[in-house]
C-alpha cells in the first residue's frame, strides 16, 4: 500500500489540496515591510492584562507599517473554552479601543478574507495538510494508547533518557502501511503524528525579536499533529494558520519558546516561510504579602482583569500609556519629553523589551492615569464622568446631567493651565472628591473637619461677620482675599501668617485659620481646590445656606 493510498483511506472526504488553499488565501497586497500580526487567544471570555500588553504591541506594529491586525480564536483545546468566550474577548478589546482589522467578532460572525478565524471551523484545512503529509510519508497514524505512552515515559524517566516520542520509542513510526490500514479498518482509535526528519545532534538557530539569536537542538520528536478528537494540536494549527493568514509577526508567551524547533521543522516541511517571532516574558507583580515577584494572577489580582479598568473609569489611554512603559524601556522617558504626544507617535522597538518579563505596578498606572486626566479639558472630563456614571452610578449621573454647566465649571477649577491640579486618577473617584459641591449630597450628618479654630461660637461668629460685612459675590480673587484679611483683623487675627509667627501672643490666629473656617463650613473638608473659585460657583444664596448649616447648629 502506498503512502498516498493510506492518506486516501484516512481522509477520503478531503478533496482540496494545499495548492488550492494557496489560491484561496493569496499573499496579501500590502506595502513592502507591512506587518501582519494577530492575537490568538483561547475563547476564555476575557483578556488578561498580560495579553492586553501583547495586543497593544500587536496592534502597534501594523499601525506603524500600514499592516493588518487580526483576531484568531484558538479553540482546539475544548477544555479552555467557555460559553460566550469569544464575545468576552471581543468586548474587552473593544473597551480598550484595540481595533481588529479582521477576525472573529462572535461565534458566528467575522470579518476578513482569510477566515474562518475560529480554529474549530478550520478542521478541513488542517486535514488537507495532514493528508498531504501522510501521502508524502511525512506523517503517520499512531495507535499507541495513553497507557502505552505513560509506560514509555516511565521507562524514559527511569533510565534518565530524554522524554518523548522519538527514535525507537516511536513505536508506530515503522509500522507497514498494510498494518496501519488493517488497524484503521478494525476501528482502532488513532492520532496523526509527524514523522520528524530531525536529528537531535544537529542545531537549529533562529532570531527572536526580543531575545536575539537562539540555538536549539533540532526537533526529532514525532509530535502529534491531529488529536483523537480530529482537531489539530497547537503546533500544527499555528503553522497552517499563520501561513495561510499571511502572518509576518508572531508575538506570544515565552512558554512557547521551547517549541520553536518543532515549528521551524513544520514550516519547512510544509514549505512555508517562517514568520518573525517575539517571545514575551511574563507580566509579574510584587506580591503584597510576601514581597516576592510572582505572575500577575487572574484569580488573585483585581488588576489582572481588563474589566477592572473599565469599572473604575481609568481611561483606556492611560492604561495603554502604562503598558507601553512596561513594554518598551525607553517609552517613559519619551513620554516625559513629549507629554502631549500620542502613543502613535512613538516608534516601538522589540529590542527595548525586557526578555525577563515586566513588573506590573498598579500604583504607577494610577499615577499615569492621574496625570492623563489632569491634562484633559473640563468639557472632556465632564463627558467621560457622565459616561462612566451612566453605567456605574445613577445618582451621580443625574446630578451631572441636571447641573451640566455648573459641573463643567467645577471641573475647570485649576485645570486648563500649565500645571493643572492632579486630583482624580479614575472617574469612579470623582464623586468622592466633589460631593460637597452638590446640595443633594451635602445633607444630613456632616462631620466638619474644623482645624485650629475649634470653638463653635467663634466659628459661627466668623461666618456671620463674613456674610454681613465682607462677602461680595462680585469680587475678583485679589479683592476677595483682601477682604478675608480685613475680616481677620476685625476679629483679632493676623492679616498675614508671617505677622502671626513673629508675634503669636498678639493674635488669636491668622488669616489662614479664618479661610479654613470658610472652607470647612462650605465643604466640611480641610482640603479643597481653590476656595475663591468654589465660592464663586456657589453664589450668594447657596453660600449663605451652606454657612447657615453651621451658624444654626
Ligand atoms: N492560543 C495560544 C495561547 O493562548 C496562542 C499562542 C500564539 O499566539 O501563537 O497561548
Amino acid at each position: 500500500m502506498t503512502d498516498k493510498e493510506l492518506a486516501e483511506l484516512i481522509f477520503p472526504n478531503i478533496t482540496k489540496t494545499p495548492e488550492d488553499y494557496e489560491k484561496i488565501y493569496p499573499e496579501r497586497k500590502l506595502e513592502s515591510g507591512a506587518a501582519v500580526s494577530r492575537f490568538a487567544p483561547s475563547p476564555t471570555g476575557f483578556v488578561h492584562m498580560g495579553s492586553l500588553l501583547t495586543t497593544v504591541i500587536e496592534r502597534k506594529i501594523p499601525d506603524e507599517t500600514n499592516g493588518v491586525f487580526y483576531l484568531r480564536i484558538e479553540d482546539t483545546d475544548q477544555k479552555r473554552s467557555v460559553e460566550n468566550g469569544i464575545k468576552g474577548i471581543v468586548d474587552d478589546l473593544k473597551n480598550f479601543e484595540i481595533k481588529i482589522d479582521e477576525g472573529a467578532l462572535g461565534e458566528d460572525e467575522e470579518i476578513g478574507d482569510y477566515g474562518p478565524y475560529i480554529q474549530s471551523k478550520r478542521k478541513e484545512i488542517y486535514e488537507c495538510y495532514a493528508k498531504d503529509l501522510i501521502s508524502k510519508g511525512l506523517a503517520y497514524p499512531c495507535f499507541c494508547t495513553p497507557e502505552e505512552l505513560d509506560e514509555t515515559r516511565n521507562l524514559q524517566e527511569l533510565n534518565k533518557e530524554r522524554i518523548g516520542y522519538y527514535g525507537s520509542f516511536a513505536k508506530c513510526r515503522n509500522l507497514s502501511n498494510e498494518e496501519r490500514a488493517e488497524r484503521i479498518k478494525n476501528g482502532e482509535p488513532y492520532i496523526i503524528r509527524l514523522k520528524s526528519p530531525g536529528n537531535y545532534e544537529n542545531k537549529v538557530m533562529f532570531n527572536d525579536l526580543v531575545r536575539g539569536k537562539i540555538v536549539f537542538p533540532e526537533n526529532d520528536l514525532d509530535v502529534v499533529l491531529i488529536k483523537s478528537d480530529g482537531l489539530p494540536i497547537y503546533h500544527f494549527a499555528h503553522a497552517i494558520d499563520d501561513h495561510l493568514m499571511r502572518t509576518t509577526h508572531v508575538l506570544r508567551g515565552e512558554e512557547w519558546l521551547s517549541s520553536v524547533p518543532v515549528h521551524i521543522q513544520l514550516f519547512k516541511i510544509l514549505g512555508f516561510e517562517l514568520p518573525q517571532y517575539a517571545h514575551l516574558g511574563l507580566v509579574m507583580k510584587i506580591d503584597e504579602e510576601t514581597g516576592a515577584k510572582r505572575k500577575l494572577s487572574k484569580r488573585k489580582d483585581k488588576e489582572a482583569a481588563v474589566s477592572f479598568y473599565h469599572e473604575q473609569g481609568i481611561p483606556v489611554e492611560a492604561v495603554k500609556l502604562y503598558l507601553m512603559t512596561i513594554g518598551n524601556s525607553n517609552f517613559e522617558e519619551w513620554l516625559n519629553q513629549n507629554p502631549d504626544a500620542s502613543i502613535n507617535d512613538f516608534k516601538f522597538n522589540f529590542k527595548k523589551m525586557s526578555a525577563s518579563g515586566s513588573l506590573f505596578d498598579l500604583e504607577k498606572l494610577i499615577n499615569i492615569s492621574r496625570n492623563y486626566i489632569s491634562r484633559l479639558k473640563a468639557q472632556e472630563v465632564y463627558e467621560r464622568a457622565l459616561k462612566h456614571s451612566k453605567e456605574f452610578d445613577t445618582e451621580f449621573y443625574e446630578l451631572l446631567t441636571k447641573y451640566k454647566d455648573y459641573c463643567v465649571n467645577m471641573f475647570n477649577i485649576e485645570r486648563e493651565q500649565k500645571k493643572p491640579r492632579k486630583d482624580y486618577a479614575m472617574f469612579s473617584e470623582i464623586k468622592g472628591y466633589t460631593w460637597y459641591m452638590f446640595d443633594e449630597l451635602f445633607t444630613g450628618d456632616i462631620n466638619y473637619e474644623f482645624q485650629s479654630i475649634n470653638d463653635l461660637e467663634e466659628i459661627k461668629n466668623i461666618l456671620k461677620v463674613y456674610l454681613e460685612k465682607y462677602y461680595n459675590e462680585e469680587d475678583d480673587e485679589q479683592t476677595w482675599f483682601e477682604r478675608l484679611k480685613d475680616l481677620s483683623e476685625e476679629l483679632g487675627y493676623a492679616r498675614e501668617v508671617k505677622e502671626y509667627k513673629e508675634n503669636p501672643d498678639n493674635y488669636k490666629g491668622h488669616v489662614g485659620d479664618i479661610s479654613m473656617v470658610l472652607r470647612v463650613a462650605l465643604s466640611s473638608k480641610s482640603m479643597t481646590p481653590n476656595l475663591y473659585q468654589i465660592m464663586k460657583l456657589f453664589g450668594r444664596e447657596r453660600l449663605t445656606n451652606r454657612f447657615n448649616l453651621v451658624i444654626n447648629k
